[in-house]
């Protein structure tokens, strides 16, 4: 395979940065499982603070961070209400059916976001014959449909009728502090709707390993035992949760570097024949652009991009194409990218 100079293909391509690996070096660490990990606790505390609820668990992944919400809060044949486009339905591996025994009930949103009306027709009371509707489960921001942000008052209008059918409220918040950075909404402002809510360290952020799964000091509890039961409870883990600390410090606010490169790419490449792309569409870190109009599939795309320029994108999609700038991608980066793209699109068009 070609060399991949610039690597575009996701937030989670980020590579810890010098300074974050001599802050990791340097972490106090103990046994994570017994509590007596100095570090850890301190990452706990600062992300529980930070989405304003009573306390918060280091997990190794944001998957485990919504597979042990789901098992704590559902039991055998209940209902999740999520978008069908939703991570938990299509990256997690069944994960909802296996670990809480639970049934994922998708709705078709607009581009990941469904409104209240939508929940209020589809949730029935139960009945002998009817299962649970029990948890309703939100991305923010929109991974699949390309990082889109729920609007508050929208979170707060489908909240307002889950909670009247005594629905319970989770936040798949992997790129929570994206949404935070570009409309300066506090992270506990978002987070208010929701019983549980988690954040991932591993993508924007730039952290190695891990997410940040957030509570009530009850639920925390029970996602402790789950955490043992499937053997995510770790040892010295303070030597990761020191990257979080580190990214939640540093981190943060540069993502707004991402969101502002993401649309100088976009708007590089609109005018290119035979990619479709609206630049309006661009919210945060992510870029998608159709290119059907160009005779290639998405894979064929990829990789004559790799081999005439060293750009890797991804393709979600048969003519669907998704770039993510992140921490390793600077603006030269994007204004390479763009002319490569470019550049393809006439050879091909
Ligand atoms: C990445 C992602 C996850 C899973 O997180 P991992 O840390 O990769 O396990 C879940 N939900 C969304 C929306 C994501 O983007």
């Amino acid at each position: 395979m070609s060399e991949i100079k610039i690597d575009l293909y996701s937030d989670t391509s980020t590579k810890p940065t010098q300074a974050m690996r001599t802050f990791m070096c340097e972490a106090e660490v103990g046994d994570e499982q017994k509590g007596e990990d100095p570090t850890v606790n301190q990452l706990q505390a600062m992300v529980a603070d930070l989405l304003g609820k009573e306390s918060a668990l280091l997990l190794p992944s944001g998957t485990m961070c919504n597979q042990i919400a789901y098992a704590v809060h559902c039991g055998p044949g209940d209902l999740i209400l999520l978008d069908r486009s939703a991570h938990p339905l299509i990256s997690e591996s069944g994960g909802a059916a296996v670990l809480a025994s639970a049934t994922m009930y998708p709705i078709d949103g607009d581009r990941g976001q469904f409104t209240a009306q939508q929940v209020a027709e589809v949730v029935e009371p139960p009945t002998r014959y009817k299962p649970t509707f029990r948890l309703l489960s939100i991305e923010q921001t929109t991974n699949r449909p390309g990082g889109l942000i729920w609007p508050l008052e929208q979170i707060r209008e489908v909240e307002q009728v889950a909670r009247d059918r005594g629905m319970m409220m989770h936040m798949d918040g992997a790129r929570l502090l994206n949404a935070v950075v570009e409309t300066g909404v506090a992270a506990s402002d978002y987070a208010a709707s929701f019983d549980t809510v988690w954040v991932d360290l591993s993508k924007g952020l730039g952290a190695p390993i891990g997410g940040v799964l957030v509570g009530t000091e009850a639920f925390i509890h029970e996602a402790w035992q789950w955490k043992q039961r499937i053997g995510g409870a770790m040892r010295q883990a303070g030597i990761v949760a020191a990257a979080g600390i580190y990214a939640l410090d540093h981190h943060i606010d540069r993502m707004a570097e991402d969101h502002a490169n993401a649309k100088r790419l976009a708007n590089a490449i609109s005018g290119a024949p035979g990619i479709r792309i609206d630049p309006d569409t661009v919210e945060t870190n992510m870029v998608r652009f159709e290119i059907d109009e160009l005779g290639v599939d998405s894979a064929t795309f990829i990789n004559r991009l790799i081999q005439s320029a060293g750009v890797r994108v991804s393709g979600p999609g048969q003519y669907l194409i998704r770039a993510i700038p992140h921490l390793g991608i600077t603006e030269a980066d994007i204004d390479e990218a763009a002319t490569a793209i470019h550049s393809l699109a006439d050879a091909l068009s």
